[in-house]
């Protein structure tokens, strides 16, 4: 999903105002008291969204190329947006493409979250992504999709990898892996970080997030939860609540930034793959504390498409996963709930 990052600096505080659902701050001149290096920000865009990065590394090496080449690597694998990536190439069925690791690691980490919400997560949704004009250069919202007949080729049981290729049961199928591929990536680049002996750090790429360590305050990292109010422009800035983690990953979804009205009606960029439509359930924002931000971004898209019960009920099965949902009362009053173990990371 596309986001964008804007910066100002006011009385020693950096605050990074993401275009998404979460937000976090660091103040910018404190160091470290330990061993006196500064924190590093590096700031740039990849997958079609952007990136921020605030890293201590004892050496006060800067990674930021470093950073740069896995984020195209990782591009040219996963990126949509890229016309001869990975993804791309299967999506055009290309016979002479092979499934890569990053390819492969995505596609079982959403299988598994497939299974696991009885298909809400769907990463052969692509079609229908498509069709509602949210993705694959399609951005036409004047005529509502006849959903029947995307239907037919979207179903995660429809694909399979074997020997390095992706087999598709329908030519049609297009592969969307948007809903997980940005915090994937934000995994991927905290182990570049923990591999060059950084130890406290936050990654957030398209507003997921992977932390690890203390910020430069020592505390906690600090990451604010948005308000779930439509704003297509991402101006709006009140937060619901902040959290504070550390060594974890958190991810939100929600429909009240990428959605577009027509004829009165709110068509969300979350689409249930059974019914072939946007979701519209008085559930508003997801957000979701997981050991990896692959595993948080790979729930918070399909807990927008179970709603609220059924959401709570999956989460608890899972290990190490807790989520904060909001949602609309019957008089459209904004509620939380949230799981029992979220409790820790929110104010005291
Ligand atoms: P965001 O892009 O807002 O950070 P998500 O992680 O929720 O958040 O990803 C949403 C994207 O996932 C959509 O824009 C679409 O490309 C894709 N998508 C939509 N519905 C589903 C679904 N049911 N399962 C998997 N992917 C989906
Ligand atoms: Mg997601």
């Amino acid at each position: 999903m596309k986001k964008r990052a804007i910066t100002t600096i006011g009385s020693g505080i950096l605050f990074i105002l993401l275009a998404s659902a979460i937000y976090f701050w660091y103040e910018n001149k404190k160091i470290d008291a330990l061993n006196n290096v500064q924190y590093i920000h590096n700031q740039g865009e990849a997958q079609g969204t952007t990136y921020s990065i605030i890293y201590q590394q004892p050496d006060a090496i800067d990674l930021q190329s470093k950073i740069q080449k896995l984020l195209h690597e990782f591009d040219m694998s996963l990126s949509t947006y890229e016309t001869n990536s990975t993804i791309s190439r299967i999506n055009r069925n290309d016979s002479t493409v092979k499934t890569d690791l990053y390819f492969e690691e995505m596609f079982n980490a959403a299988q598994d979250a497939a299974k696991r919400t009885n298909g809400a997560m769907d990463i052969t949704v692509g079609p229908l992504v498509k069709a509602w004009g949210f993705a694959f250069g399609n951005k036409d919202h004047s005529k509502l999709p006849i959903v029947s007949d995307f239907l037919p080729y979207v179903g995660y049981q429809k694909v399979k990898i074997v020997n390095h290729k992706l087999i598709k049961a329908d030519p049609r199928i297009l592969i969307d892996p948007n809903s997980i591929a940005q915090g994937y990536s934000a995994d991927l680049i905290a182990k570049l970080l923990a591999e060059n002996n950084c130890k406290n750090y936050l990654v957030e790429i398209g507003g997921e997030i992977a932390c690890k360590g203390l910020n430069p305050d020592g505390q906690k990292w600090k990451v604010g939860i948005d308000k779930a109010i439509d704003d297509s422009t991402s101006s709006n800035k009140e937060l619901q609540t902040i959290v504070s983690l550390t060594d974890c990953a958190i991810t939100t979804a929600g429909d009240y930034r990428k959605f577009y009205i027509e004829g009165g009606k709110k068509y969300s960029h979350i689409i249930n793959p059974h019914t072939g439509y946007p979701v519209d359930n008085k559930l508003l924002s997801v957000t979701i504390i997981a050991p990896t931000a692959i595993i948080a971004d790979a729930y918070d898209t399909p807990f927008m498409v179970l709603g609220v019960d059924s959401a709570l009920k999956v989460c608890k099965k899972l290990p190490g996963v807790e989520c904060y949902l909001i949602y609309a009362d019957k008089d459209g009053k904004h509620k939380v709930v949230y799981t029992e173990g979220f409790k820790k990371y929110l104010p005291k």
